[in-house]
């Protein structure tokens, strides 16, 4: 278990700022999701930590050590890559014991360690078998073994499952899990995709054009998001315009509503614009009379434990409101109801 540390790393590919003084500190012994959209750095600032790219400016620190200019292999680190990377023309075990006869390791522990690193995996048994003959769930598996066979401290991993079909993916998400938690790796794991990151990750950071700009655990960003980008980024939801009335007061159409605002938000005092986040799962669809919003549902999605609505409201802004388990089917254009929502699940983000 290693600390992983960044600090103010900014990368340069000629005219384009990959990262931008970015700084990050990862505990020993934590599975920690970079996460962003496409093109914000997220695979920049892993190959970092990794030693597959220098900095242009900033430092990594593994532990006490300053990591910037070594080796990935010299930082204990192993990485794991979307394409397995393995050697089509060798077999399960040569594969996984390449590292550790490049490191000049001894036969017969170079045996031992392999058969260690393919039960870890769960793939004990197959260590004779061609990688051509295996399917792309147990590739990834190999792929991974080959990672711990050197017995690194971090693992750090892009995109490891973007070539799984959605049934593999699922299962290999508490694989990965099970594999870092028991072998005590502080892990740096890359992905765009936010189910992956809020069902696995112990913390996130969210990044965005070369900067990170959110950092806390699954549910901190989730519930409470520091900007309508990653509100609408991190799970679906509703952004809704309104007017600060007091510091936790916000009106929208014409109602006060109670929420939280989010961080040091000094421009939201009374009377500034705000932007108001509420997920679809966090509205109750009510009475229409006193409740704080109003609309009339013109679509409904039947999704067996879930019926989402498409409710519109008085100025022609469509929320989606979902209901859990639901009792009954509201019919689409039948109906005004009222929406309320608790304080609690209310964000209010600066405009
Ligand atoms: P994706 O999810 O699409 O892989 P990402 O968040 O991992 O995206 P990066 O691959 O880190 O993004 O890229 C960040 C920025 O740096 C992009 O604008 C990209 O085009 C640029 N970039 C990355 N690698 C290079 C390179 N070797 N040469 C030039 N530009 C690069």
């Amino acid at each position: 278990m290693e600390r992983i540390q960044a600090h103010n790393i900014t990368k340069k590919f000629g005219s384009v700022t990959a990262l931008n003084e970015v700084s990050l500190e990862i505990d020993p012994g934590e599975l920690f999701f970079l996460l962003g959209g496409s093109g914000c750095g997220k695979t920049t600032l892993l190959r970092c930590i990794a030693g597959l790219e220098q900095p242009t400016e900033g430092d990594v620190f593994f532990g006490q050590r300053r990591v910037t200019k070594l080796p990935t292999h010299k930082r204990e680190a192993a990485m794991v890559f979307q394409s397995y990377a393995l050697w089509p023309h060798m077999t399960v075990g040569q594969n996984i014991a390449f590292g550790l006869e490049q490191r000049k390791v001894e036969k017969k522990e170079i045996e031992r360690r392999v058969q260690e690193a393919l039960e870890i995996v769960k793939l004990g048994g197959f260590g004779k078998r061609g990688i051509d003959q295996m399917s792309g769930g147990q590739q990834q598996r190999v792929s991974l073994a080959r990672a711990l066979v050197v017995k690194p401290k971090c693992l750090l991993l892009d995109e490891p499952l973007s070539n799984l079909d959605a049934q593999l993916r699922l299962e290999m998400r508490s694989e990965i899990r099970r594999i870092v938690k028991e072998n005590h790796l502080t892990a740096v794991y890359v992905t765009h995709d936010q189910a992956e990151a809020l069902s696995m990750a112990d913390r996130l950071a969210v990044m965005n054009a070369g900067e990170i700009v959110q950092v806390g655990s699954p549910e901190e960003v989730y519930r409470r998001p520091v900007s309508s980008d990653v509100a609408a980024f991190i799970g679906e939801t509703n952004l809704l315009k309104g007017v600060m009335r007091d510091r936790e007061v916000v009106e929208v159409l014409g109602s006060k509503i109670n929420g939280s605002v989010i961080g040091e938000h000094a421009a939201l005092k009374p009377g500034s614009n705000a932007i108001v986040s509420i997920r679809p799962e966090a509205f109750t669809i009510v009475a229409p009379e006193g409740a704080p919003l109003q609309g009339r549902i013109i679509q409904r999605v039947y999704l067996g434990s879930v019926i989402q609505y498409s409710v519109c409201l008085s100025n022609d802004q469509i929320v989606q409101v979902s209901e859990q388990n639901p009792a009954h089917l509201r019919e689409p254009d039948s109906e005004i109801v009222g929406l309320s929502v608790s304080s609690k699940d209310v964000s209010l983000l600066e405009k």
